[in-house]
C-alpha cells in the first residue's frame, strides 16, 4: 500500500517539462524540513492505495506525462519504485521529484529524475546524499533552490567539485519570496553560469497557496 496525499492533473510548473499538461501523483511524508517548504500538508495527511488503484486513478486524466512527488516520494521507497516501474511499462513518461537525501540508485532507467540538493539556507544541506550524483543520467535534471548569495556561492562549489556540469541539466530556481529572480538571474549572466533558471510558473498562473495545481 501506498499512502497517497493528492492525484491530481495539472500543468507542469518547474523543470524541462514546463508547461507540459501533467498527472501528479503526491505520495505522503518527507524526512527533511526546509524552511521554505510549501508542501507541509503532505507530511502526514493522506490514503492508503494499493500500485493498481493509483495507476487506475492515473489513467482517468488521459495525460501521458505523471510526476511522482511529495512530500519526499522516496520515503515509501519500495512501492514507489514499484509504481514508476508499471508507469513506464504502460508508456507513461514518468518523473519523480525528490530531494536527495535519499538513494535513487534503483529508480528505473526509463524515469526522468529531478532532483534536488539542498543549499544552507534551507537548512537541510547536511541530508545531501551525494553519492547520488553519479546515478544522474543525461535525461535528469539536478535542481538548486538558492535564497541567497550563500546558497548561490556554495552551490557554484558544489557543481565544480562534483564536476556536474554536462552531466545532466542543471536548475537554478529563486526561494519564492526569498530572493528575487531578477537577482539571481544577475548573477548567472555575470558568472556565465551554463544552467537553466527557472520560476516556479504554477505560483504565477494561480495565487501561490494554491493547493493540488
Ligand atoms: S524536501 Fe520538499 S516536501 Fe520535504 S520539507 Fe523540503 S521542500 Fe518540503
Amino acid at each position: 500500500m501506498l499512502k497517497i496525499n493528492e492525484i491530481y492533473h495539472s500543468i507542469q510548473g518547474e523543470s524541462t517539462s514546463a508547461g507540459k499538461p501533467c498527472v501528479f501523483v503526491r505520495l505522503t511524508y518527507c524526512n527533511l524540513r526546509c524552511t521554505y517548504c510549501d508542501t507541509e500538508y503532505a507530511f502526514y495527511d493522506g490514503k492508503d492505495m494499493s500500485v493498481q488503484q493509483v495507476i487506475d486513478e492515473v489513467e482517468k486524466y488521459n495525460c501521458k506525462l505523471v510526476e511522482v512527488t511529495g512530500g519526499e516520494p522516496l520515503v515509501q521507497m519500495e512501492e514507489c519504485l514499484e509504481l514508476m516501474n508499471k508507469l513506464c511499462d504502460l508508456a507513461y513518461e514518468v518523473m519523480i521529484e525528490t530531494g536527495g537525501s535519499l538513494s535513487i540508485k534503483e529508480i528505473d532507467p526509463r524515469v526522468n529524475i529531478i532532483m534536488d540538493l539542498k543549499c544552507p539556507s534551507s537548512e537541510m544541506e547536511k541530508k545531501n546524499l551525494y553519492e547520488n550524483v553519479q546515478y544522474l543520467k543525461p535525461i535528469d535534471e539536478l535542481k538548486f533552490v538558492i535564497g541567497n548569495r550563500e546558497d548561490y556561492e556554495w552551490t557554484k562549489t558544489i557543481l565544480d567539485k562534483y564536476n556536474l556540469y554536462g552531466k545532466c541539466e542543471i536548475l537554478f530556481s529563486a526561494v519564492f519570496g526569498e530572493l528575487e529572480p531578477v537577482q539571481l538571474v544577475n548573477w548567472i549572466l555575470e558568472d556565465k553560469l551554463d544552467v537553466r533558471f527557472q520560476l516556479q510558473m504554477h505560483k504565477y498562473i494561480w495565487h501561490p497557496e494554491t493547493k493540488g495545481v
